[in-house]
């Protein structure tokens, strides 16, 4: 079975660990500890094939971009994570998206998927469609919209990212 391994990246409390847990446990922790910062596997079918997948949930400030680079180094994909409740958290995926091709290389093909969360909270939403969709045109990367509380487009996160690592 092939392994691949896969990081979670964003700024503090926009959901990582819901997401990850989500993926790996199916439920959703409406309380996790945000310095915990936890490994876990998971087998996922994806295209009839079976895989192995590790994902790292961390929990890192956004100022020990250091650690960051051990986390970037160790992973073949990365989930950069946003709330689309928290206009500003977006900001962090810029930042994280840069950090990843300075320390992978501007023109090898790594795989991202980009996540906003927290999708279920319509009234508090702060970020537009049109905002995410300009942004995956120009980053030319796959954006999807999630809530892990409903679980709405957690699979499809995790299967493209597979997809992107399998075919590099
Ligand atoms: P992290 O710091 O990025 O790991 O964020 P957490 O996963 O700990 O989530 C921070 C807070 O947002 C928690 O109170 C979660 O319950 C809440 N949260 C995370 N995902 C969702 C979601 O999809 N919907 C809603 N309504 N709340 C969420
Ligand atoms: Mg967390």
């Amino acid at each position: 079975m092939r392994e691949f391994k896969a990081v979670v990246l964003g700024a503090g409390g926009v959901g990582k660990s819901a997401l990850t847990v989500r993926f790996v446990q199916d439920v959703f922790v409406e309380t996790y500890d945000p310095t915990i910062e936890e490994q876990y596997r998971r087998a996922m079918e994806v295209d009839g094939q079976l895989y192995s997948l590790e994902v790292l949930d961390t929990a890192g400030a956004e100022q020990f971009t250091a650690l960051n680079e051990v986390y970037i180094k160790s992973g073949h994909g990365f989930i950069l994570v946003f709330s689309l409740t928290q206009e500003t958290s977006l900001r962090e995926v810029e930042n994280l998206r840069q950090q990843i091709y300075r320390v992978k290389g501007a023109n090898s093909n790594i795989p991202i998927v980009v996540v906003g969360t927290k999708m279920d909270l319509t009234n508090e939403r702060e970020v537009h469609r049109s905002t995410t969709q300009q942004l995956a045109t120009r980053w030319e990367l796959p954006f999807y919209e999630t809530s892990a509380k409903r679980n709405w487009h957690i699979s499809e996160v995790f299967e493209d990212l597979v997809r992107q690592m399998r075919d590099r």
